[in-house]
């Protein structure tokens, strides 16, 4: 017990044997004790009606008592104290937090579970048409109308940020990214990516008028080439004149490709994504293995189909044609002589899948994640005698976006590597 207290108990005990003591003196033990404990209790009532008064009152300096009253009053004093300046220091902090987003040049938007506004600051209220005072409390997306936002946020798949026109102004591009946080709350940061946007679409735009520049030039040097080449049949050429033709036709194919390849990517970058048709992925594949058999017919691999003729994908004839040709080629030209490449196309978890898997040298484990970078090569000399661009994943990833897909990729070094695409099921179409 504590000692205040023990001494409350003796100093109640001492009035009362004292009340009985004296009530005794006048024969009236008991009616002294009743009026000792009456005073008693209306002094603790008082003391506590002060307390309450005290504490609704919430002033400062507690109300005077002696004692254990007093005790009491400055126990709650202190603790009230320490609280109130933990109060005023987060009110501080969170005030300074308030004001550093406020002036944040990044559009911020706190949600509420309900994708109601809960906090906006001054930036998001300028790039997104939002009203701070009238709009708090709102649905945003009664407030961010676009289709494509409505989709990001009810798809619930944050990982990716999401470009929009700017409401008002459709030149300016926003970049919009959703971050869940705490239980169920949502932030959303925007910004005005217009800039980077205009140089994105120059360097591609440089990329395809180098490009299309290069292919006349190309095609002349091309001609000549082959008219060396082929128009040798009285062997006029020496061994060495024959061995640099051969080596000129073998850089200008390559050339040829790569240029190739750098237009089919810009045009994929810069295009808007073309209206979709049904693509008969089987038929799709029955040629790209044909095709397989005719490009690789020196290695003697063992190449074989497995599709499900009834399983189509809603998508572009010639961006899917590019997207399974690369990988189908890369598993031709990676194997060895004598090696298997296995092609399928199936149905998983109602999403369409197709892999390709191969007995090739495989890829060790840290280049994976970097394989779909422009010319990006685990082995630049294999690739380049296998006539590779280092074009070809970053085609197959862009196509893969623009028919939402997905590419996995596992490999064993020594023992051969499967590419697997998969195709979300609003894609798959069942004859
Ligand atoms: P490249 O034209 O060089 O083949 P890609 O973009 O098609 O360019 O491929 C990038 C790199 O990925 C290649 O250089 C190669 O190192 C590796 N790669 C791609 N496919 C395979 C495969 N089937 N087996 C082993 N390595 C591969």
């Amino acid at each position: 017990m504590h000692p205040q207290q023990k001494a409350e108990l003796v100093k109640v005990t001492v009035f009362l044997v004292l009340a009985a003591g004296i009530g005794g003196l006048f024969g009236q033990s008991l009616l002294f004790l009743v009026l000792t404990l009456l005073a008693y209790t209306i002094y603790q009532l008082r003391n506590t009606f002060r307390l309450h008064n005290w504490l609704l009152g919430q002033s400062e300096e507690p109300p005077h008592a002696q004692g254990y009253w007093g005790e009491i009053f400055n126990e709650i004093f202190l603790v009230e104290k320490g609280k109130r300046k933990n109060r005023r220091r987060l009110k501080k902090v969170l005030s300074r937090f308030q004001e550093a987003a406020e002036v944040l040049p990044y559009g911020t938007i706190i949600l509420t579970k309900s994708n109601d506004i809960d906090w906006v600051n001054q930036s998001a209220c300028t790039m997104l048409g939002i009203d701070a005072e009238k709009d708090v409390g709102q649905r945003i997306y009664n407030l961010i109308r676009h289709p494509k936002f409505q989709k990001y946020l009810t798809e619930k798949n944050y990982s990716k940020s999401i470009i929009l026109p700017r409401p008002m102004y459709p030149e300016h591009q926003l970049e919009i990214q959703i971050v869940p946080f705490g239980s169920n709350q949502k932030l959303i940061l925007c910004r005005d990516v217009t800039h980077i946007a205009q140089l994105e679409a120059m360097r591609s735009r440089f990329i395809s008028n180098v490009s299309h520049e290069l292919r006349s030039p190309l095609t002349v040097i091309k001609g000549y080439v082959e008219m060396l080449t082929d128009n040798d049949a009285d062997q006029t050429l020496s061994g060495y004149q024959r061995k640099v033709t051969d080596n000129m036709s073998d850089q200008v194919s390559r050339m040829d490709r790569l240029v190739e390849d750098l237009l089919t990517l810009t045009k994929l970058e810069t295009e808007s994504v073309k209206p979709s048709e049904e693509a008969d992925v089987a038929s799709m594949l029955a040629a790209i293995r044909d095709n397989a058999e005719v490009f690789g017919k020196d290695k003697h691999q063992k190449i074989t189909l497995e599709t499900d003729d009834q399983l189509q994908l809603i998508g572009d004839n010639d961006e899917l044609t590019s997207l399974f040709s690369n990988l189908v080629n890369n598993a031709v030209r990676y194997t060895p002589d004598n090696g298997e490449i296995s092609i399928r196309w199936y149905e998983q978890n109602d999403q369409a899948v197709f892999s390709v898997t191969d007995t090739g040298p495989g890829i060790e484990r840290e280049h994976i994640g970097h394989l779909t970078e422009r010319f990006y090569r685990v082995d630049s000399d294999r690739s380049r005698e296998t006539g590779g661009t280092g074009l070809g994943l970053s085609i197959v990833k862009h196509v893969l976006d623009r028919h939402d897909g997905k590419l996995d990729i596992t490999s064993t070094p020594g023992k051969g590597s499967t590419f697997i695409c998969r195709f979300s099921p609003q894609r798959v179409v069942k004859k």
